[in-house]
Parts: structure tokens; sequence; C-alpha cells
């Protein structure tokens, strides 16, 4: 099925009992069972509810994988896996995560024992010297969050399973439209669907897609046991989310292309970082991992923080808010807003700066949207 229709129909059934072509929202704590011992397969609603499984399983087939879990947010999802672990296990993660992760591992897990390192994951060298006998898992996001550097999956996912370790993939940025990470060897997938899968920006949910039967299991035994579920209303929005992802991520995408090449020729912006660039030191591995460069920009302006809060005042139709993968163009300052707890070091050595910019270029019209960042950057003194 080619994804245009996968969007659309993959995964989801009309309901049995009423032939609603659209998934109810099953909005029930619990589920009357007939007599002792014999139910329909749904209890309790934080065990199994059937909005959310539907959503699993649309989730699962847009992925090309046999198993999807819905988690109430991005990070109580991939805590999810970070709980399959245990005390003194280790994750190798590259360097620029989401803020979130970072913070999740170094400032909560690390607490019960759990240890992680981040590095650079351009560096493959540097990704096999940093496995140690105690990693369980190497946690891949790319394109990176902030800067957008792209790190080439299929030669981490080979380092780690010559050593039997298993490899995630956060693909929030790509979403399966773009980017196939189970195509590319990755044991399991995670997606903050608050973002692209969603799209609309009136939802937080997180999800994970494996094809391994064993951590399937495991972490739907995790999900019940601790409990991180969404609500069937939230599941009911992400599968109307769904059915418009295609056309979405191809507006986003030529968007992008608009908003960084205005960028490149003004004076007021040092550099553009959009995998889409020949100019993108990843351009050539872009090109060749995923099938399109997304809806993300950054740059960084020369006039460092003073010009950035200017630029960022300025802005009429972005929005300066956090999050992204909206149908609405946002504008985040990354060093202030959705990184501030990386510490400043790191911040630096990532290439977060002061003047760092990152848009989520929404599916408005490019004209307006370049029209606004022009006048913004006029304003900047
Ligand atoms: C937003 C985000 C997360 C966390 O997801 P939440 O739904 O906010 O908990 C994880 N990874 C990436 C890349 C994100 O953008």
């Amino acid at each position: 099925m080619n994804f245009n229709t996968a969007c659309i129909h993959a995964g989801v059934e009309p309901e049995p009992v009423t032939g609603a072509i659209m998934t109810p929202i099953f909005q029930t704590s619990t589920y009357v069972q007939p007599e002792l011992g014999v139910h329909k397969g749904y209890e309790y609603t934080r065990t199994n509810n059937p909005t959310r499984a539907v959503l699993q399983n649309a989730l699962a087939a847009l992925e090309g994988a046999r198993f999807g879990l819905c988690f109430a947010t991005g990070m109580a999802a991939t805590d999810a896996l970070v709980s399959s672990l245990k005390a003194g296990d280790h994750m190798l993660c590259c360097d620029d995560v989401y803020g979130g992760t970072y913070r999740l591992l170094k400032n909560v897990r690390a607490q019960h024992g759990i240890q992680s390192c981040f590095v650079d994951f351009s560096d493959l060298a540097l990704v096999e010297k940093s496995i140690r006998p105690e990693t369980r898992w190497i946690w891949i996001e790319s394109p990176t969050n902030p800067t957008l550097k792209v790190i080439d999956i299929r030669a981490v996912v080979e380092i780690g399973h010559k050593r039997g370790i298993r490899v995630a993939v956060d693909n929030t940025f790509m979403t399966p439209y773009f980017q196939r990470p189970f195509e590319l060897g990755a044991d399991l997938v995670m997606h903050s669907c608050t973002k692209y899968l969603n799209g609309h920006s009136d939802v937080v949910m997180g999800c994970l897609i494996t094809n391994h039967e064993d951590l399937y299991e495991q972490l739907k035994f995790i999900q019940n046991a601790a409990g991180g579920v969404p609500s069937p209303f939230d599941c009911f929005l992400v599968l109307r989310g769904l059915k418009t992802l295609a056309v979405r991520m191809q507006r986003h995408q030529e968007n992008a292309f608009d908003v960084a090449n205005f960028l490149i020729a003004r004076k007021e912006v040092r550099r553009v970082s959009y995998p889409g660039l020949r100019s993108h030191p990843q351009y050539e591995l872009a090109k060749r991992q995923a099938s399109g460069f997304g809806g993300m920009v950054s740059f960084e302006l020369a006039g460092g923080l003073e010009a950035a809060r200017a630029f960022a005042g300025a802005l009429k139709v972005f929005a300066l808010a956090e999050s992204l993968g909206g149908v609405e163009s946002l504008c985040d300052h990354p060093a202030i807003m959705t990184h501030a707890s990386v510490p400043r070091e790191l911040r630096e050595k990532l290439g977060i700066t002061d003047g760092l910019i990152r848009l989520s270029v929404g599916i408005e019209s490019a004209d307006d949207l370049t029209a606004d960042l022009a006048q913004a950057l006029d304003s900047i003194r």
C-alpha cells in the first residue's frame, strides 16, 4: 500500500458493532465481563482500550512494523524503554538529543543506577569506542535537535548489532513519511506523537514501535504496570491527525526549503542548517537515508542574544513557542527555551549558541512566512 493510502487506512477497521467508519472514543475505564474470567479482550483502560488499540495498530503499520504502544507523552514512552533496563545497564546516546531525553537519563534515571553517555554519533569510531560491556541500547535521534545533524542510522545499527546491542531511533522529526528506521535495521522506533504525527498542537503523546515480540511483551507489561497511558480522546485526535500526515509533511518540506533559501541570502544570518541544502555537511547521507528532509530549519543570528530577542519579539506569523510539528509555524530559542536543561558547556560544544534559532515551518503560505521573517530580521538593529 502506498504511504498516502496507508495514512488513511492502515491498521484501521470500521468499528465492529456499529460499522462506524471513524474509530469511536471509547471513553470508559472498565468493561463488563459476562461471567467470571470471561471478557472481550478489554478489562481496564490502563491495560487496553479499543481507541488506543486502533491507534497503536495504525502507528505500527505506518512504520512498517508489527507492534505499537502508546504513552501519555513522548517522555513517558522513552521512560518505558529506560524502565526495561536494570541498575548498572548503560545507554549510549547521540550528543544533541532532545533536551528532555538528556534530563530523564542524567537527572532522574541515573539515581536508579541507569548509566548513560552522550557522544557525537557523526564520528562512528567514537560510537564504537564508547560501547561498554554494560551497554544495552544505543539511542539515535536523526536529524538531531536543534542543530539538525544527520546520523548514519544503518552504520550505527551495524556497530550495535555486531555486539548484540539493540538500537532505537527517535523518529519524531522525520516521521515514517520521510524516514523508515526499520528498513535501516533499527530495533525500536520512538515518537513524540505530540509533534508531526498528531500535527495540530492539541495533544501530548508518545509511542514505541517494534518488530521484536519479546521486546513488545516487555514494554507492554511496563505500559500497564507503570501506567503512563494516553486518554481515549487523545488517541482519537492522533488517529484523525494521521490521516493528513502525508499531505502535511509534503507541504512542511516545501515551505522549509523556501524558508531555508530565504535565510541564506540574509546578511543578519550567519549559518543556516537544513538537511536538504547542499551546504549541509551530511547532505549526501540525508539524501541516501531518507526520502526527504522534513520541516525543521535552524539558523544562527550574527547578532547573538540581543538579535535573537529583537527577532523573536518582532515575529507576527511565527509564534514564539516550544514544540514543533504542528500546522502553524513556531520559533524556538533553544538556549533559553527547549534546551535550557542542557549544561552551558555542553550546549556550546553542540553549537546551541545564544544566537541560534530553530523554526518549525508550518503549512501556511510560504510567502507569508518569508515576509514575516524578513520584517523580523529588518527589526534587528
Ligand atoms: C518533543 C520531543 C520529545 C518528547 O516528547 P513529549 O511528547 O514532549 O514528551 C522527544 N523527542 C523529540 C525529538 C521531541 O521533539
